[in-house]
C-alpha cells in the first residue's frame, strides 16, 4: 500500500498544480543539517569547520551541524557568525531537575546552540525515546527559542502511513497551531538510514507531501510554511534531484556530513 493511500483525499491540500507547489517551496528556506551522531572529538570537529566554511559561500540555504554534546561549545565558538548554526542531537523536556546524565533546553541555549534534533530513530530504537516524551520535548524546545527538528519515519518500506500519522499526531500534540510552522520535520524512513539504500526522489516527495497533508489537517496555513527535510542515505550525487522535489525543503544528513567536501556538495545542491 502506498503511503498516500493512508491519508485519504480529504487530508491532501489542494495543490493547485506543480507551479503553485514550487512557488510555495520557494517561500521556504532550504535547511541542510549534518547529524554527526557520536563522531568527532573536539579537535576534529573544529578542524572540520575550518575546512568546510570556505566551501559554503554563496549558498542560500540555512546550514546546521549537530555534533556530540562535548563539541557544542567549541563549535559555537568556531563558527560564530559564519552562517552555520550549531544544533544538539537530543535534550530533556524539563528545564532542570533530578535527571542524571540529561541536558536541558536552557543549558543548550546558554552555550549558543540554536536548535535540536528530537526523536531520531536511533534514540527511539536504542534509548527508549517515546512519543509521550516528544510531546513535551518539542514545545519545550520552542519555548526556549531552539529550532526543533522532529524526526519521524516508518519501518515498513511499502507503506507505514499509519505510523507517520501516529508519530506526528502524538509528537506535535503539545504545539499550538500558531507555532506548528516553527517546527521542522525530518522524514527519515528507517529502512534508508545508514543502509546505503536511499528512498527514490519520488518516494521522498510522496512521503513529504503526505507529512504536509497531515499537518494541513490541523492547519492548512502551517502546512504551507512548515519545512520538511528528507533523511536517509543522502549523497552529493543524488541531492540535486532530491532537493528539487516540491515538498522536500532540505536534508538531514549523517554519514555524508562527516566529510567536508561531501557535506559542502550537498549544501551547494540546495
Ligand atoms: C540519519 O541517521 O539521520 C541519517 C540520515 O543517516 P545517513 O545519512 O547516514 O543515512
Amino acid at each position: 500500500m502506498a503511503i498516500m493511500d493512508c491519508v485519504g483525499r480529504a487530508g491532501v491540500p489542494d495543490a493547485g498544480g506543480d507551479d503553485l507547489l514550487l512557488l510555495r517551496k520557494a517561500m521556504r528556506t532550504a535547511l541542510i543539517v549534518g547529524n554527526w551522531k557520536m563522531h568527532k572529538l573536539i579537535a576534529e570537529a573544529v578542524a572540520f569547520t575550518a575546512d568546510v566554511l570556505p566551501r559554503l559561500s554563496g549558498t542560500r540555504a540555512e546550514i546546521a551541524l549537530a555534533p556530540a554534546f562535548t563539541a557544542l561549545g567549541p563549535l559555537v565558538q568556531a563558527v560564530g557568525g559564519a552562517g552555520v548554526a550549531i544544533y544538539a542531537q537530543n535534550m530533556h523536556e524539563a528545564p532542570f531537575g533530578p535527571f542524571t546524565g540529561e541536558v536541558s533546553a536552557p543549558m543548550l541555549v546558554e552555550l549558543g546552540v540554536a536548535g535540536v534534533i528530537l526523536g531520531h530513530s536511533e534514540r527511539r530504537r536504542l534509548f527508549g525515546e517515546t512519543d509521550r516524551a516528544l510531546r513535551q520535548k518539542v514545545p519545550a524546545a520552542l519555548r526556549a527559542g531552539l529550532q526543533p527538528i522532529l524526526c519521524v519515519g516508518q519501518s515498513d518500506r511499502s507503506g507505514g502511513g499509519h505510523e507517520l500519522r501516529q508519530q506526528l499526531q502524538e509528537d506535535l500534540a503539545g504545539v499550538d497551531e500558531e507555532q506548528l510552522a516553527d517546527v521542522v520535520i525530518a522524514y527519515e524512513p528507517l529502512w534508508a538510514i545508514g543502509t546505503g539504500t536511499a528512498a527514490t526522489c519520488a518516494q521522498a516527495q510522496e512521503a513529504s507531501a503526505f507529512v504536509r497533508a497531515l499537518v494541513a489537517e490541523r492547519s492548512p496555513a502551517a502546512a504551507e510554511r512548515i519545512r520538511i527535510l528528507y533523511g536517509g542515505c543522502v549523497t552529493p550525487a543524488a541531492s540535486g534531484e532530491l532537493l528539487a522535489q516540491p515538498d522536500v525543503d532540505g536534508a538531514l544528513v549523517a554519514d555524508a556530513s562527516l566529510d567536508p567536501v561531501s557535506f559542502a556538495a550537498i549544501v551547494a545542491a540546495a
